[in-house]
């Protein structure tokens, strides 16, 4: 295809403004996928996405358009799409589908408004140069306010108000016009058709029949197949067995060239050997220079994971090495408990990325699962001046330590105004930091906080949306270090430290902390045989104390005999409450006690 007649485009917005529908929409006018199959979220291939109606991975997909109007009528283009996820979790894809763009739709949901992430993409879609073209949908629901928030958008990307395109993924209204303008308002690629091929690869993903397939956007030459392609980075060289384009299925094709969106096939088993943001080029002519590459995703925060049943263990590990194909972010670890047995100590991007992985661990792999309360990194510099990288609270070195150095990030929450007072009150009390207030209209505020990444990475973003009847949204990004005063609260039931409750708190709220938290054990650890004392402590010091109760009878002693079926129910309900439980020590500790163990109110 001649690069003069491409534009590559990516759709971003805050979550739920409607990315994944316009996608559909945008499908289904150009034809590329026809009404009999069509589906919503066509574009969410995960049965999770779906699910949850979110977008985790990036996708392309390639759609002819004949623009119906203005300079370009009657002008055939190849468009490709890239829908991106809007959570911060995944920030890191949206990053890398926009590297492959020149142009980005900036979305926003006429009921709503500006939020958090729109800002937090819009400055990514800008460190990238892309055009925007901001847009507003959802203009069919009674509650729109297009009038008011193009004004509010126009003034964030300047411009005019009338340039903001009104649209309706849902009923497709706008959305040829938008079409017609992309072409129009997005540059082409730009790119030298007769140097060496270089393209750079933006997404890896392992299938079972097929190996891993690369998806890869051409910036120079060409890639054919049969060709030897090189990956730079690795310098390991694959043959191309099969390269083509998204439209909505694979289609093969013999070359792709200059601008082009694409996949690649070359029998590698493993996406470690097609790195995202690596450059693939021609290993019989080589390029010099690799393109630039990404940033990697970092895991940000930890937690243990382990198999309820001690035998799946080598299961689970079989089920990460799989999801870590997809998934190159996510990080894993051996690690042995005393409370739980042999488990996995695994990095995720943020709880999101957790929950998600977990879900998926236990429904396409079938396993039950424990998981410990999540916590972030800490640099400790000991006495002697080693220094050690913490991610599991129970190695917490006891004692004293020269310096703690505790992950900081850059928070950006939006509000309606009339919240600020409980925004800043909420902050205060996670050790936050106010780096500066914005009044974006009369009634939108924009607040700039650090905050200790710890402070948020747990129930942050719940309490943030329950002050605020759910109208503020927020993002943040790491953003350096702080020395902090932290210490390590120890469970003990039956006076045995229970490791996996081990957890690194402030010094001010430590005692706060062992005390609500032995509470709430108390609620949550159900009567057994014996009496059970939970205590917390820092140290050897023990700062709460609490006693669950010995039970006195048998569940079926509330029978008086009678009723088989009725016991039988009992038993059932008995073993049912027992599936999600780990014996620790003597004592039966339900899944609800680990996640439960950091939720602050
Ligand atoms: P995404 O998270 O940005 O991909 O958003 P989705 O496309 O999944 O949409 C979020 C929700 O908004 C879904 O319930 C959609 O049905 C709904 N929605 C999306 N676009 C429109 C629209 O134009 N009009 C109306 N009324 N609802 C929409
Ligand atoms: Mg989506």
């Amino acid at each position: 295809t001649d690069p003069a007649a491409i534009r590559n485009f990516s759709i971003i917005a805050h979550i739920d403004h409607g990315k994944s529908t316009l996608a559909d929409r945008m499908l289904q006018i150009t034809g590329v996928v026809d009404e009999r199959k069509m589906r919503a979220q066509y574009l969410d291939r995960m049965d999770i996405e779906r699910e949850r109606g979110i977008t985790i991975k990036s996708q392309a997909v390639r759609m002819p358009w004949t623009a119906r109007s203005g300079p370009n009528a009657g002008t055939e283009f190849v468009l490709n799409m890239i829908d991106t996820p809007g959570h911060v979790d995944f920030t890191y894809e949206v990053s890398r589908s926009l590297a492959a763009c020149e142009g980005a739709l900036l979305l926003v949901d006429a009921a709503q408004g500006i939020e958090a992430q729109t800002l937090a993409n819009l400055y990514l879609a800008m460190e990238n140069d892309l055009e925007i073209i901001p847009v507003l949908n959802k203009i069919d629901l009674p509650a729109a306010q297009p009038e008011r928030y193009a004004e509010e958008l126009a003034n964030l990307v300047g411009g005019d108000p009338d340039d903001c395109f009104q649209v309706s993924g849902k009923t497709g209204a706008g959305v040829e016009e938008l079409l017609d303008a992309i072409v129009t308002r997005f540059r082409p690629p730009v790119g030298d058709a007769d140097a060496p091929a270089r393209a750079m690869i933006f997404d890896s993903v392992y299938d079972t029949y097929r190996g891993v397939v690369t998806y890869v956007r051409v910036i120079d030459g060409e890639l054919k197949a049969r060709d030897k392609a090189r990956m730079m980075s690795t310098r390991t060289d694959h043959e191309l067995l099969e390269l083509g384009v998204i439209s909505p299925e694979p289609i093969k094709s013999s070359a792709i060239g200059v601008g082009e969106v694409g996949y690649l096939i070359t029998g590698v088993k493993d996406v470690r050997q097609s790195k995202v943001g690596d450059t693939v080029t021609n290993a019989r002519r080589p390029a010099e220079d690799a393109l630039a590459g990404y940033k990697e995703a970092k895991p940000m925060v930890f937690s243990g994971l382990y198999p309820i049943d001690g035998s799946d263990y080598s299961n689970l590990r079989e089920a990460l090495e799989k999801l870590q194909l997809n998934d190159a972010a996510l990080q894993f670890e051996p690690e042995t408990s005393a409370a739980l047995g042999f488990g996995f100590r695994c990095g995720f991007l943020g709880l999101l990325h957790l929950e998600i992985i977990r879900e998926r661990l236990e429904r396409e792999s079938n396993l039950d699962l424990i998981s410990t309360a999540p916590n972030v990194v800490y640099q400790v510099t000991m006495e002697d001046g080693t220094e050690i990288e913490v991610t599991n609270p129970s190695e917490f070195p006891e004692g004293k330590n020269e310096s703690v150095l505790e992950p900081m990030v850059k928070a950006t929450i939006l509000t309606p105004s009339e919240y600020v007072g409980a925004i800043m009150e909420l902050c205060q009390s996670r050790r936050g930091n106010m780096e500066g207030m914005d009044y974006l209209s009369p009634e939108r505020v924009e607040l700039r906080y650090t905050l200790p990444m710890a402070e948020i990475v747990f129930d942050f973003f719940d309490n943030l949306k329950s002050r605020t009847k759910g109208y503020a949204s927020m993002d943040y990004e790491r953003s350096g270090e702080q020395q902090a005063d932290l210490v390590k609260v120890d469970i003990l039931l039956q006076g045995e430290r229970v490791d996996a409750f081990s957890a690194i708190v402030h010094r001010d709220h430590a005692y706060a902390y062992g005390v609500r938290l032995a509470e709430r054990l108390k609620k949550l650890i159900p009567r057994q045989q014996f009496e059970v004392p939970i205590q917390a402590a820092i140290g050897s010091r023990v700062i709460a104390r609490e006693n669950i109760r010995a039970m006195r009878k048998d569940v079926l002693a509330k029978c008086y005999g009678g009723d088989i079926s009725r016991k039988r129910k009992l038993l059932e309900k008995q073993k049912e409450g027992k599936k999600r439980m780990k014996t620790v020590g003597r004592v039966d500790v339900p899944q609800e006690a680990f996640i439960a163990a950091l939720r602050t109110d």
